[in-house]
């Protein structure tokens, strides 16, 4: 079987990281799935899909080393046109998507895993996020 969901997701900040485990986990709970595969997929290109720990620190620590790598302004050609370079940028560096297994029902993850949605250039309304499962 294959199913897919969107889910919708309004961000608050210019950049925030946004842990969707809970969400992801009720939308497979209500899915009639024991196996399979669960892909989640942002339909933007100023956003990411990652998996990683929640803990508050490390999110800190990773949104500092991002913005260490990408510098908001450094002349960037798409500055001229739409002026978010850099939330472009630091979404090519990260994913739009992550494939989780399903095994009896539940997510897969590791104990100290969790899926988060990053928010580049918010704050924005209406984001996407479209989820695919395919298994029986
Ligand atoms: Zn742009």
């Amino acid at each position: 079987m294959i199913i897919s969901k969107n889910l919708k997701i309004d961000t608050k900040d210019n950049f925030q990281i946004i842990d969707i485990t809970k969400e992801i986990n009720n939308l497979l709970n209500n899915l009639d799935i024991s196996n399979g595969i669960l892909n989640i997929f942002s339909k933007h290109s100023t956003t990411a899909i990652v998996i990683n720990e929640n803990e508050s620190g490390l999110l800190n620590d990773f949104k500092k080393s991002i913005g260490n790598l990408i510098p908001e302004h450094d002349n960037y050609k798409h500055d001229l046109i739409d002026n978010n370079a850099a939330a472009h940028l630091k979404s090519f560096l990260l994913s739009s998507s992550e494939t989780i297994p399903i095994n009896n029902n539940k997510l897969d993850l590791g104990t100290w895993q969790s899926i988060f949605f990053i928010e580049l250039d918010g704050p924005r309304k209406n984001r996407n996020i479209k989820v695919t499962v395919i298994g029986e």
